[in-house]
């Protein structure tokens, strides 16, 4: 059985002008685009997900402008300082809604490794309702305590804004946008994906559950703080998600290895 770095990185070259522990985040950065793609979470060129470079705290990379989540590679992906000033000679940019508020949580959290945003479906009619999400299945309830709020102030390209977001997000881990989108933050990539899909899920079944106009069967808030509870036990100590993500990234290789670019 291979090493989690093995499977990762399997027999990939490395590029000389990148360094062991950023050109690994570049791979795992860029399958996570490609599975969340893959899912449907986004189709467009918009919304991002950034990851900071082990060693270089100030450092992170995220997608460009411009081109589609099925089209990220480990080498396209542009690297930035906190600051937000660009490091990747390139012609690609990064769109300001995202680069702000993403440099901004990487800044102030420095636990953080990854930030990651997006506009799914389910997840936008959820942000949009007053009361947001409802603890109503398993997923949800696992995610109890663990969601905070940020009201919609238009698009987040003002560079205020993101010391507003982070001090809404506080020490959660997941951020309803309200009235825009959803995201959530890990100390590994895989714990933001994880994160993110057990939202997605949420979101999705509350959905369906709210379509079905039907009395809903509410869990009491100690099933709740239990459910929660057993989910961090789970994990001991662990960044949520760290088990499920090699099977990320072999997903990612059978549907296109070409992210290892
Ligand atoms: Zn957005």
């Amino acid at each position: 059985m291979p090493s989690s770095t093995e499977t990762q990185l399997g027999e990939v070259p490395l590029p000389e002008k990148f360094s062991d522990p950023e050109w690994e985040t570049r791979v795992n950065l860029a399958a996570a685009f490609r599975v969340a793609y893959h899912y449907g979470w986004n189709r467009t060129i918009n919304n991002h997900i950034s990851a900071r470079i082990p060693g270089e705290p100030d450092h992170f990379v995220m997608n460009p402008t411009n081109l589609g989540w099925n089209e990220m590679t480990a080498s396209c992906l542009i690297k930035a300082h906190v600051d937000g000033t660009i490091l990747t000679d390139t012609e690609l940019s990064l769109a300001p809604a995202g680069q702000n508020f993403h440099s901004a949580v990487l800044d102030a959290k420095r636990h953080l490794q990854c930030v990651f945003h997006i506009h799914p479906a389910d997840g936008v009619v959820v942000s949009a309702l007053k009361d947001g999400l409802m603890f109503a299945d398993q997923s949800a309830c696992a995610l109890y305590g663990m969601v905070a709020y940020h009201d919609f102030e238009g698009i987040a390209s003002a560079a205020d804004e993101g010391p507003r977001i982070v001090k809404d997000l506080g020490d959660h881990m997941v951020l309803i946008m309200r009235n825009h989108g959803l995201m959530t933050v890990g100390r590994t990539i895989g714990e933001a994906f994880a994160y993110m899909q057990r939202l997605v899920m949420a979101c999705e079944t509350q959905v369906k559950l709210l379509s079905t106009g039907a009395e809903i069967n509410q869990v009491p808030v100690e099933i709740l703080e239990h459910t929660r509870q057993q989910m961090t036990a789970r994990t001991e100590g662990q960044p949520y998600g760290e088990q499920a993500w090699p099977a990320i990234v072999r997903l990612a290789d059978r549907l296109d290895p070409g992210y290892r670019d």
